[in-house]
């Protein structure tokens, strides 16, 4: 499991930096964070394939957030057979690809499925057999969502041990055991899973947390997270205008994350006004919090490591 930015700017596309997307991939499956305009190349030029994308979750519908998505879906439907795609988002956001949909006439060989947040919408967005994703309103100028991925709580070790003592022949019959399922043995003699496994493991937990002013809903996102990807807008002295314009500033993200044990936060969603030259100095203030704090690379793969048993 691992996840890469596809771009790190805020705003609007800069031609020294992509608009802020993260793709997270896991067991073949990729899960995309945001499309804001021009999407598609930074997918392209990450080769994270769009065949194995199935699910798209959209903060807001600011343009820097969701006007890729069209080029996005106009992309995967030239491959073959590319199966449904899920797109979760904010109220709206159905309409939004509608309209496109209908106003420039693409043609898509493939069901889109929406999940359109309401104020009666569960904690769990979506899940499917590896991974949950939630979502929260955060405090943004426009209705915007923070996410996080769940990966679902892995069955026990398995004990080599406890299977050779319990006549369990090498094989197979191991595979489905650490998959979690009962097996019967020849002689119809019938081994539970948790004959051979320990504890069940905790999962991998992700968060995606951009454009917003502090509040209680970032904390709930990313408590212990493995990684957290959240914006930084801007430095800590413009902290005036980030509260106006509804973001965060360097020194408020890194506090945040610090305070729900983050284990690694990225900064993401940089103002245009800074070039790539002054994030050395975004990355100071941040640090100067919490030292976990690392600025986002674009392209690069942040290895998500499953966590120590
Ligand atoms: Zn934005
Ligand atoms: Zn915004």
């Amino acid at each position: 499991m691992d996840g890469v930015l596809l771009g790190t700017g805020g705003m609007m596309p800069m031609p020294f930096r992509a608009l802020t997307s993260l793709v997270v991939r896991r067991e073949g499956w990729n899960y995309l964070f945001d499309a804001g305009e021009g999407a598609q190349i930074g997918l392209k030029a990450s080769r994270t394939g769009i065949k194995n994308l199935k699910l798209i979750a959209i903060t807001h519908l600011h343009a820097d957030h969701c006007l890729g998505i069209p080029g996005i879906l106009m992309l995967r439907a030239q491959i073959d057979e590319p199966g449904p795609l899920t797109i979760v988002g904010p109220p709206g956001i159905s309409n939004f690809v509608k309209m496109t949909r209908e106003t420039l006439g693409y043609y898509l060989n493939y069901a889109i499925n929406f999940i359109e947040w309401t104020p009666d919408s569960k904690e769990i967005a979506y899940q499917d057999e590896g991974i949950k994703l939630i979502w929260k309103a955060l405090d943004h100028t426009v209705f915007c969502l923070g996410y996080r991925l769940e990966e679902h709580i892995r069955p026990g070790k398995f004990s080599v041990e406890k299977a050779k003592s319990l006549n369990i022949p090498m094989g197979p019959f191991w595979g489905e055991l650490q998959k979690g399922k009962t097996i019967h043995l020849p002689d119809g003699t019938e081994i539970l899973p948790e004959m051979v496994l320990g504890q069940p493991r905790k999962g991998r937990h992700v968060s995606y947390i951009v454009d917003t002013r502090a509040c209680d809903a970032i904390p709930a996102l990313c408590q212990d997270c493995d990684f957290t990807f959240i914006e930084s807008m801007f430095a800590q002295e413009l902290q005036e205008e980030a509260r106006q314009k509804g973001h965060l500033t360097t020194m408020e993200a890194a506090k945040l994350t610090l305070m729900a044990n983050v284990k690694n936060t990225i900064l993401v969603h940089f103002s245009p006004r800074y070039r790539n030259i002054d994030l050395q100095k975004l990355l100071v203030e941040a640090q100067s919090v919490n030292p976990a704090v690392q600025i986002g690379m674009t392209k690069k793969y942040y290895e998500i490591e499953l966590p120590e048993d």
